[in-house]
């Protein structure tokens, strides 16, 4: 029986971190239990058990044996819940669940006042709107802190990765326990980074696919990849400028850098609409660097204060480093796709003395047309849209030709640099298949999957194959070791994108 060691919650709560809170929800009692040991198993603080979510619920047998703590809610219609019942019914559940011993229950603003406190429960009082951030957020905490009850919830929908501040702020100036956060994609941060402004906890879904508010994370990525419960106001914080951002695995990658390395710092995922007002909101909150990717890596470029030579000539910024409330932009993307294919060349060849064909002529084969040619590369480049395959050759000055005629190019080295072959169209590619030639140097960007088609063709007919994973692992760890001055954990940050990648074609 648990219940009797929990520690209270006041006070201490920004240098001990926030507890992670698995919520609850099953189609029946026996799901709803082994949902709550797994919670436990994989670490979680605490749950809450969504009685409106668990149909036939036997509230004794839920907290007979609890392996934790438990927050018992039944939510009403009216708030975004299920339960349809009556009201006192409801209440009256509660007022079971208290006199159970539950630790805590929530219960909606507009029925404070119908709860009468038993036994030593705490009572929650909680607030949401799923539709957007209402205006009167900061009188709506101070009428619900004004209720008196042990603890205060405010969950608000977040449009647009800004609407954060707000929840951020009213943390900040809280003045007893106090859960707020922003459902939906763009209120992310407000979940993993709540231990940061002292938040009494942050929920989490059981695993993905089991969320049962918009925007929750995983239990296994709160607790594993973003280290949630030990994020406090002295973590760093970095992140992924990105729009869409979900599918992004460097969150993944970067995060595992800094624990491998023991860092206090925590990298998140960035949905951001407006990347140059965005920069300077949000980095006062203690932002020291930025990825940056489709489709703000041109946009970018004027907010920084500093651009290196290669990020200034392509206008492409994909990393940015805060030093001393500074912009400084780079593009690492170069250096990673150039790393990667000089690693695959045999032994005594140089990438200068090399003839290279670019096909696709977007952001990526842009940047890479421009540092081959740099290096002295002879460089032809192929696209589907013409004008923009000119503009790019006239730029770097080389020749253009057609996807057509690019078979009848001769090159030492091809750098497919489409998104043709991307998962889930694997069975696409732009390369003929006659001009794949034993001693050829085949680079693909795309990485998922690991080997594409054009890869696969590649290898049977004798070439030497450079897969996309090389070139985003060298960029990330180019990254790494911007932001932190460190060499950065190149194996650890390959093994997980390659877990990362295993992981998305077994769900695929
Ligand atoms: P982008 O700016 O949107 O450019 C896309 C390019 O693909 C353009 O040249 C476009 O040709 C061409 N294209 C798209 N669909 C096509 C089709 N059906 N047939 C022929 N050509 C087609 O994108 P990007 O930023 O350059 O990225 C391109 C790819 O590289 C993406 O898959 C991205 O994930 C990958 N990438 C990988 C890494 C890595 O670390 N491995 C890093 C960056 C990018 P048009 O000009 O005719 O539209």
């Amino acid at each position: 029986m648990m219940g009797a060691g929990w520690p209270a919650q006041e006070g201490g709560l920004a240098e001990r971190g926030t507890m992670i809170c698995v919520s609850i929800a099953a189609p029946d009692m026996l799901g709803a239990l082994r949902a709550v040991a797994q919670a436990a198993k994989g670490g979680a603080d605490l749950v809450e058990l969504r009685l409106d979510l668990i149909p036939g619920f036997d509230l004794e047998a839920l907290l007979c044996e609890r392996p934790l703590p438990v927050i018992v809610t039944c939510r009403p219609r009216r708030a975004g819940g299920r339960f349809d019942g009556a009201e006192e019914d409801r209440l009256a559940v509660l007022g079971r669940a208290m006199r159970l011993g539950a630790e805590y229950v929530d219960v909606e603003h507009d029925a404070v006042h119908r709860l009468t406190r038993e036994g030593h429960s705490k009572i929650i009082a909680s607030y949401h709107d799923f539709e957007g951030l209402p205006r009167s957020l900061s009188r709506i905490y101070d009428d619900l802190a004004g209720m008196g009850t042990d603890a205060v919830k405010v969950a608000v929908t977040a449009r647009r990765i800004e609407d954060n501040l707000e929840v951020f702020s009213l943390l900040q100036r809280a003045d007893r326990p106090t859960i707020a956060l922003a459902m939906g994609e763009a209120g992310v941060i407000s979940r993993i980074l709540a231990g940061r402004y002292g938040a009494l906890l942050t929920f989490a879904a059981l695993e993905e696919g089991a969320e049962v508010a918009p925007g929750q994370v995983p239990l296994s990525d709160m607790v594993g990849m973003y280290r949630a419960r030990g994020i406090t106001p002295a973590t760093d914080l970095y992140g992924v400028v990105a729009n869409p951002v979900g599918h992004s695995m460097s969150p993944a990658v970067h995060n595992a850098a800094f624990a491998h390395c023991g860092l206090d710092a925590v990298y998140v995922p960035l949905l951001v609409e407006e990347p140059v007002s965005f920069l300077r909101e949000f980095t006062p909150l203690g932002f020291r660097g930025y990825s940056v990717t489709i489709p703000h890596k041109q946009a970018v470029v004027a907010a920084m204060d500093e651009v290196e030579p290669l990020a200034l000539r392509l206008q492409a910024v994909n990393t940015v480093v805060v030093r001393d409330g500074r912009f400084h932009g780079y593009n690492t993307d170069v250096a990673g796709a150039l790393i990667s294919i000089e690693e695959a060349l045999p032994a005594g060849s140089r990438l200068e003395d090399m003839r290279a064909l670019v096909v696709g002529a977007g952001g990526l084969g842009r940047a890479l047309a421009h540092g081959l040619a740099a290096r002295g590369v002879r460089v032809v480049i192929a696209n589907r849209t013409e004008s923009r395959g000119r503009a790019l050759a006239q730029e770097v000055g080389a020749e253009f030709v057609s996807l057509e005629e690019m078979a009848s190019v001769p090159t030492d080295l091809l750098l497919q640099t489409t998104s043709v072959g991307m998962h889930p169209r694997a069975d696409a590619s732009v390369v003929p298949a006659e001009m794949l030639r034993p001693g050829l140097v085949v680079y693909d960007a795309v990485y998922n999957p690991l080997e594409t088609r054009l890869l696969r063709e590649a290898r049977r007919a004798g070439c030497r194959t450079v897969s996309g994973l090389g070139h985003f692992v060298h960029q990330a760890a180019r990254q790494f070791e911007l932001w932190t001055g460190r060499e950065a954990p190149m194996e650890v940050m390959r093994r997980v994108m390659l877990e990362r990648l295993g992981k998305v074609m077994g769900d695929a």
